[in-house]
């Protein structure tokens, strides 16, 4: 109902494609305008998150507005506390994933002094549970200004510690026991909801309370990273329903390592369920993008607001041999719903089916806040419907954090694919995938063919010459490192192919 009144206001882009199948290089692109291998922000121990590179929380402080980030995903931290970046953000802790039922206004003290993980963890169960229901501490406590930014890799450390393995049955115990509370919390609160509770479900006041705190006069800029469609999927009481369902949802682990390392091989009835999951919890998301927009309106803010929906990536269960997200060049992970809804609902309930990417976002965020977009991006705003693309939509995918986790395992076989990199090129109705190390091509019609299952292989004009040119150049920047940005050999290539 809501949506179907949003794309009244909104242009929907169909063709959307983020530029990488997991959290980092995504948001780095988001808030650049420029790809991963631009930015310098992607895996293979590549990870650098360049200073230089102007971001649209900056550019916009710079032009007046006030800034913040609220991010249900604390592995963005860095990014959102880069210097430069976002004046105000506040991102959930790695336990909100799963603990929902615990709200962190509940909490004592600022998120700093909240123990990570381990002993601690027990602690922050113990404080949450003794401090509940004494009256809610204003949510804008929990907001932080800048500190040091942490580095990547402990970010990545610290969104994921629930992932250290603990063996099988312990497992199963632990994972019963939070589904089961959480079930329980879900009962208590809102015996009519019968969804899984919010993944750090105080965003919405906190952004409300935020945007009461601001001076009228002063536009603001706020991004929102909302989790809930993320693994591993908590039980849903409109699918999983009696004790038997419920056993059957418990035992699938839903853990990525044991998949990745064979110990895990999810039945065609495993992957559904899965699927049914996400696809509840992106449907549940619907109410919470109502709720940040009542704000807007109770704010008196609506009518100019430019409100930007997308995601990082998609997720998968079992296509092209993956599970969950990272690694995979399919678009089961790099096509993403991208919604704009335009200052004044103007131009909106239209469709548009060019190929556009999340490098588009920042210049189009600029242009609407009328600050002049710098050369050195390489996304388009999309305002400019007639603006034609200087070179074809690109893309890459590979997966850090899953490398990470499995850097002591002695299975070559899987070393080898954790490490494999992919470029991948757009052009009209076609999509290529080159290997980064090997050079090999694989080309697809996304547009008869959206599964991606008749692979044309290298070669061909047009179209599809264009994705196959993009994509290999792409993969040679990707090879060359962090600083291959697009040279003047490469401009010349592509003059030749009419880009330029
Ligand atoms: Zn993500």
């Amino acid at each position: 109902m809501f949506l179907a009144e949003l794309a009244r206001e909104s242009t929907i882009f169909s063709h959307a494609s983020t530029v990488a199948p997991w959290t980092l290089p995504s948001h780095a692109s988001l808030f650049t305008g420029t790809y991963p291998w631009e930015h310098g922000v992607m895996g293979e121990g590549r990870l650098k998150l360049d200073e230089s590179i102007p971001n649209t929380a900056g550019q916009l402080a710079h032009a007046g507005y006030s800034t913040v980030a609220f991010s249900a995903n604390g592995i963005i931290a860095p990014l959102l506390s880069a210097p430069g970046s976002f004046e105000t953000f506040r991102c959930a802790e790695w336990w909100e994933k799963t603990f929902r039922w615990i709200e962190p206004e509940s909490l004592r003290g600022f998120p700093d002094d909240r123990p990570r993980g381990g002993r601690g963890g027990l602690s922050v169960l113990a404080g949450g549970l003794t401090s509940m229901g004494r009256g809610r501490a204003p949510y804008r406590t929990l907001l932080q200004t800048r500190r040091p930014a942490l580095s990547i890799e402990e970010a990545i450390h610290n969104a994921r510690p629930e992932e250290v393995p603990l063996g099988r049955r312990a497992d199963f115990a632990v994972w019963s026991a939070i589904d089961g509370a959480n079930r329980v919390a879900r009962a208590i609160k809102n015996p009519d909801d019968r969804r899984p509770l919010a993944i750090a479900s105080w965003i919405e006041p906190a952004l409300e309370s935020w945007l009461f705190d601001q001076s009228t006069k002063s536009p603001v800029y706020c991004f929102v990273n909302l989790l809930d469609a993320h693994e591993k999927y908590l039980s849903d009481a409109s699918v999983v329903s009696g004790l038997r369902a419920w056993w059957r949802f418990l035992s699938i682990p839903q853990n990525a390592r044991l998949w990745l390392e064979g110990e895990w091989v999810p039945t065609p009835q495993e992957f559904n369920l899965m699927r049914t999951l996400y696809e509840l919890a992106i449907s549940g998301l619907e109410q919470r993008i109502e709720s940040i927009v009542r704000s807007f309106r109770r704010a008196n803010r609506w009518e100019d607001t430019l409100l930007i929906i997308t995601s990082d990536h998609g997720q998968a269960f079992g296509e092209h041999g993956e599970l969950f997200h990272e690694r995979s060049p399919y678009e089961t992970l790099l096509h993403v719903p991208l919604w704009i809804r335009w200052p004044r609902g103007q131009g909106g309930a239209q469709e548009r089916a060019d190929h556009v990417s999340i490098v588009d976002i920042a210049p189009t965020i600029l242009q609407s806040s009328g600050v002049q977009i710098p050369p050195s991006l390489t996304g388009l705003p999309l305002q400019n419907v007639s603006q034609s693309r200087r070179m074809p939509v690109l893309a890459m995918a590979d997966g850090f954090p899953s490398i990470e986790k499995h850097r002591a395992s002695t299975n070559t076989l899987l070393h080898e694919r954790l490490r494999r990199s992919f470029a991948v090129g757009y052009s009209g109705d076609f999509k290529a995938i080159v290997g980064v190390s090997d050079g090999i091509v694989h080309s697809f019609n996304v547009v008869q063919d959206p599964l991606e299952t008749i692979d044309l292989g290298d070669g061909g004009g047009g179209d599809r010459g264009l994705a196959v040119g993009g994509a290999r150049e792409a993969a040679a920047s990707i090879a060359r490192g962090v600083d291959g940005a697009f040279d003047p050999v490469v401009q010349d290539r592509l003059r030749s192919w009419g880009y330029l």
